[in-house]
């Protein structure tokens, strides 16, 4: 039944601001995407111990609908989490471009983020960014499991960001 909103009481019109809200399709799909990021566990290194730690039930990322997946076409966020070698590189590229779009990444540690202690080693890439575009980094050498939930949480707030602003953003928390 079609109503006329010059018509309708007080009372009415307090529940009808209560319960209806409006918003563009654009932001409802990066609202629901956000909240149900589907991590490919890329664990290089030690890193990878806290990323694994995240999972359990002490910190238990699957309430911000996070669940890890053993496949890049199930994956939208990949985490690299540890040393990224010069041998590994055609491979985590190979996965990446393997998972849909949008995609994300997330650098985890100072080896995904810039090499970390390994820096000067003629065999580390010195960050995972000069293969895959990276959204997220976390410093640590290891981050926890609250750094990397923290960093989910930031790519959240990016997706989000991008679908009400149509820009394309690179967080930096400085
Ligand atoms: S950042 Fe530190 S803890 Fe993480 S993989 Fe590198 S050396 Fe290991």
């Amino acid at each position: 039944m079609a109503m006329n909103l010059e018509d309708i009481t007080p009372e009415q019109r307090k529940e009808l601001e209560q319960n209806v809200f409006f918003i563009t399709l654009e932001r409802l799909k990066a609202w629901a995407r956000s909240n149900s990021l589907w991590p490919l566990t890329f664990g290089l290194a030690c890193c990878a111990i806290e990323m694994m730690g995240t999972g359990s039930a002490h910190y238990d990322l699957d309430r911000f609908g996070s669940f890890f997946r053993p496949s890049p076409r199930q994956s939208d966020v990949m985490i690299v989490s540890g040393t990224v070698t010069k041998k590994m590189a055609p491979v985590l590229r190979r996965l990446y471009d393997q998972m849909p779009e949008p995609k994300y990444v997330i650098a985890m540690g100072s080896c995904a983020t810039a090499g970390g202690p390994y820096v000067r080693s003629y065999a580390v890439v010195k960050g995972v960014d000069q293969i895959v575009p990276v959204d997220v980094y976390i410093p640590g050498c290891p981050p926890n499991p609250a750094a990397l939930i923290y960093g989910i949480h930031k790519l959240q707030e990016k997706i989000r960001y991008e679908a009400k602003t149509g820009k394309r953003v690179i967080l930096n928390d400085n």
